[in-house]
């Protein structure tokens, strides 16, 4: 029989599709680019968001759409530049450099089909930190007119067009050069499971290859779904966030409390997976799925050009949280957030050492498969009780964009001289104010929240038949003790 890698014949993988196989996966691929585009045009700096013939849906015309939007003279050529691809690659390099010449700690993956483990070299931590103390230093300098602050704001959309292009571009090297995957190879190469079924577009949305490493001149070699997973996508949603804080300041001279606040937790969050970055070893990304389009546009476009969606809304339209706002959304951060990393924490203490006084105590099922399953602590509350952490914590990211939408005047309406509530002046003497369009944007700053519960309960989905076709019966003993699934009483 040939070899996986030299199989030609389309065929389902061992346990099915996902997100509706061949069709669905093309769907996808269309479809989300163009979204995070729509959000990107709809929600705009130039007539408001949504832009004011979103409202009026029945007069809608092209034309005046692509006015209201700031679409670029030279058509879609104009989503892109050679100047903003540069910085883009620039930055990657810049991050590529730090991964290799700081000093970092190494850690074995967990065993593959193959028996053999694969080594990773861990110093995101690090290498961000010093990526954002020189935005750090370039602020103090020169304020919110830094020009990386300046370049952000202005070229945007060229940056989220580069990003894109290298997301496409990725995806496809790494489909092409999974064919290279030989059985028995020495470097631990194989291909993920549900991956190589033969289906060119569904393969290479989903990923081929479960570990593709390439070596790089100077920077050695890479591992590429750990690589992305961790570094230019999560600390660009950052320095978008900081990029916006400042937009607000060179456009109205002042900085509210809601975009400073929505930074500082989503820098907590992407911080605080920098400084766990070993667990990654045992999410499902590092261990089950194999590295194509799905991760690369996810970690690439999605994570920092859709996750940082509320601090853009927020750099046009301020909103002043009030001390009861601002301390009901601490309260839910807070709480969300502590779900989130002690059940993480406390599985990932587990494994790693199960002697550790902080988890010897906890009741376990010891499985045919050789691990253990907990069944008490955070892990007897629901199956996935980290999820429910990590999704309640969308909606502090969303709260503070209040009822969303705005629209831009031009100078001399009045309004924030007649004391009208919610009007602001920018510096320049254009007027936002939410008017008509109040609610409106709600389905752009609130998309994250609606978007992330999909994501969770699907992934859950995939846990299950990855832990049902791993565990066997033992899975099925451990769900009648944890009866749960996200949500305790509900789900
Ligand atoms: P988990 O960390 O929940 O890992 C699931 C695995 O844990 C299972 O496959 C199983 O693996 C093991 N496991 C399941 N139940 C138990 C138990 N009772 N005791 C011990 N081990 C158990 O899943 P993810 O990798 O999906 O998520 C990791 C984190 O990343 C989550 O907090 C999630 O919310 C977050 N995340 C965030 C995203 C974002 O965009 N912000 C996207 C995706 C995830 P085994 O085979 O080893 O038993």
């Amino acid at each position: 029989m040939a070899p996986k890698s030299q199989q030609s014949a389309s065929k389902a993988p061992p346990h099915g599709y996902h997100f509706g196989g061949p069709i669905g996966t093309f769907g996808i691929t269309v479809i989300l680019p163009v979204l995070v585009y729509f959000f990107a045009f709809s929600c705009n700096d130039v007539t408001g968001c949504p832009a004011p013939s979103l409202l009026d849906p029945r007069n809608l015309s092209l034309e005046q759409f692509k006015q209201e939007v700031g679409w670029p003279e030279e058509g879609i050529l104009g989503l892109g530049s050679v100047n903003a691809t540069l910085a883009v690659l620039g930055y990657y390099l810049l991050n590529g450099l730090l991964y290799r010449f700081l000093p970092a700690i190494e850690a074995e993956g967990v065993i593959l089909a193959s028996g053999g483990r694969l080594k990773y070299r861990f110093n995101s931590l690090s290498s961000n930190l010093v990526i954002i103390s020189i935005c750090l230093a370039g602020t103090l300098a020169q304020g919110a007119e830094w020009p990386v602050w300046v370049y952000i704001a202005d070229n945007y959309i060229p940056i989220l067009t580069a990003n894109m292009l290298i997301a496409f571009g990725l995806a496809t090297f790494v489909y092409v050069r999974s064919f290279s995957v030989k059985p028995g190879n020495k470097e631990n190469r194989e291909l993920a499971e549900g991956g190589a079924s033969g289906n060119i577009i569904y393969d290479w949305f989903i990923g081929r290859e479960l570990n593709p490493r390439v070596v790089v001149p100077i920077i050695g070699e890479i591992d590429i779904k750990q690589w992305m997973e961790v570094r230019p996508g999560l600390l660009g949603w950052s320095v978008l966030n900081f990029a916006f804080v400042a937009k607000q300041y060179r456009t109205f001279g002042f900085v509210s409390n809601s975009i400073v606040f929505i930074s500082a937790i989503q820098l907590l969050y992407v911080v605080d997976c920098w400084y766990n970055e070993p667990a990654i070893l045992t999410t499902i990304d590092i261990t089950t799925d194999g590295f194509g389009f799905m991760l690369s546009f996810g970690d690439l476009v999605w994570v920092p050009f859709i996750y940082s969606t509320q601090t853009r809304y927020l750099s046009t339209y301020p909103v002043h949280l009030n001390a009861v706002e601002f301390s009901s959304i601490a309260v839910v951060i807070s709480l969300a957030f502590y779900i989130f990393r002690a059940s993480n924490s406390q599985k990932n203490m587990f494994r790693t050492n199960p002697n550790d006084p902080r988890v010897a105590h906890l009741k376990y099922l010891e499985t045919k498969a050789g691990t253990r399953l907990i069944t008490s602590g955070w892990w007897g509350i629901a199956r996935h009780i980290n999820y429910l952490g990590d999704w309640l914590q969308a909606w502090p990211y969303s709260l503070p964009t209040g009822v969303a939408g705005y629209q831009i005047l031009s100078a001399g309406t009045g309004l924030v001289d007649a004391g009208v509530e919610g009007a602001f002046k920018t510096l320049d003497g254009r007027e936002v104010v939410q008017g008509a369009a109040r609610g409106f944007a709600i389905p752009i700053t609130y998309f994250y929240v609606l978007y992330f519960a999909i994501l969770l309960i699907h992934r859950d989905r995939r846990d299950d038949e990855k832990c049902s076709r791993k565990y066997g019966d033992d899975w099925e003993k451990y769900k009648k003790i944890v009866r749960w699934r996200i949500l305790p009483g509900v789900y």
